[in-house]
């Protein structure tokens, strides 16, 4: 039976997939130890009470004088202090110089470092004196307070996505514990009788279910609490029952296969029957057939649900375009995609599709791009060479040499 409704541009189901999304965004609020708090969506600005660094401190092992004291390579200073660093010295007297080690902090009246090379220390009475062999240029070496927080200044936003350095900057200005976004709790199920699980023989006309393994594993890298559901028969009744388990305690409802138009595909019907369902064809390849809608609650609300095509490609891509779309706008993120770069096609592509095609590529020692050989929807292989995918616009040929627009998995998976 041919397909008579019109495609939807990708952007427009990415735009009312946010739509649907927000009614449902994630309010509840835990506070987290800052140590716990990796890849955990702040709920609030991450303000600093404090300059960061609270005051000027020295960049190199050295001597703190006033450069004016320094008119000549030459010029002899007494050494009147030591200060390691975690020490507070005294103010600096005209004609003396401080012994100073990185991250000491410069003494009052000091106005520049010079590093250690280039003086020479002197023996003497107390700490002797050292012999400056540089000119000083005023403020050399110091990192000034504040330079790289200033008090009161916002060092993190809310629905940002905490990276290890983030957590470090969040540490910098004192945040033991972080006000993050409750993780979202996502359900995933797999249809199709021809699914079996690793560790069991295959019988004959079955194949290994690898889309549970790899959504499963893309909901917890976006920080989901995933429950697994398995593998979902094909019958009408134990896919509405699935989504009736899956709605009770899910924020989303992910699921694979079984929505294209086959009288095999329950999951459209089943979710008619448990809600409400968008049923779109997506003007992307792969991974046309995308379903999403609301699965009632027998108590309040509903959980949302996406249906990704069963092909492993497809439900790949369209969870990294579709799914950690509708997930960061759930979580007050923002939802547009990562920007895409601008790369050299090393390749040609002379019969692209109507539709926007996602094609798996690497990228060369030359800095331009290679395209796996095999873009079938079904060849798995190609999502683990790439490192990749380039966004080519609907119906555009590509000749070696073009620029095209290169979206790094690392970034997708990620975000
Ligand atoms: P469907 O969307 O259910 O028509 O499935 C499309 C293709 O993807 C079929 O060849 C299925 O066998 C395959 N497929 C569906 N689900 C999975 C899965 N979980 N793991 C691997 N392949 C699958
Ligand atoms: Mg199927």
């Amino acid at each position: 039976m041919k397909d008579a409704r019109a495609l939807l541009s990708l952007d427009e189901a990415l735009a009312r997939l946010v739509a649907g999304a927000w009614p449902c965004a994630i309010a509840d609020v835990e506070t987290v130890s800052t140590f716990d708090a990796l890849g955990r969506v702040l709920a609030a600005d991450v303000n600093s009470a404090l300059d960061v660094p609270p005051a000027d401190n020295t960049s190199m092992d050295g001597y703190a004088l006033r450069a004016a004291d320094v008119a000549a390579a030459g010029t002899l200073l007494q050494v009147a202090q030591r200060i390691p660093a975690g020490h507070v010295g005294q103010p600096l007297l005209p004609g003396t110089a401080a012994r100073i080690f990185t991250g000491g902090q410069v003494p009052q009246g000091a106005d520049a470092v010079v590093m250690q090379e280039e003086c020479e220390a002197l023996a003497g009475e107390g700490l002797g004196s050292v012999r400056v062999n540089a000119v000083p240029a005023a403020g050399q070496w110091i990192r000034r307070r504040g330079e790289d927080v200033r008090q009161g200044s916002a060092v993190l936003l809310r629905g940002q996505r905490l990276t290890p350095q983030g957590l470090g900057l969040a540490a910098s200005v004192g945040a033991a514990t972080l006000s993050v976004l409750r993780r979202p709790r996502a359900a995933l199920f797999s249809t199709g009788d021809e699914l079996q699980m690793p560790g069991e023989p295959l019988r004959p006309g079955a194949i290994y279910n690898s889309n549970r393994y790899t959504l499963r594993a893309l909901l917890q890298a976006a920080g989901c609490v995933v429950t697994d559901l398995g593998i979902v028969p094909d019958r009408l009744e134990a896919t509405r029952a699935a989504l009736r388990e899956a709605a009770a305690h899910n924020d989303l409802i992910v699921t694979s296969g079984g929505v294209s138009v086959g009288e095999e595909d329950h999951l459209k019907p089943a979710a008619r029957a448990e809600g409400e369902l968008d049923d779109w064809q997506v003007a992307m390849k792969p991974g046309k057939p995308l379903a999403f809608g609301r699965i009632r609650r027998s108590g309040d609300g509903a959980a949302l649900l996406i249906g990704l095509p069963g092909n492993p490609v497809s439900s790949f891509i369209t969870h990294l375009l579709a799914v950690s779309t509708v997930l960061r706008a759930l979580q007050g993120m923002d939802p547009a995609l990562p920007p895409s770069l601008p790369l050299r096609a090393d390749f040609d592509w002379p019969r692209p599709d109507r539709r926007r095609e996602f094609l798996r590529a690497r990228l060369n020692a030359e800095g331009g791009l290679e395209l796996f050989p095999n873009q079938s929807s079904g060849v798995l292989t190609s999502a683990v060479w790439a490192d990749g995918l380039i966004d080519n616009p609907p119906g555009q040929a590509i000749a070696r040499g073009d620029t095209v627009r290169f979206l790094p998995l690392a970034a997708l998976v990620s975000r």
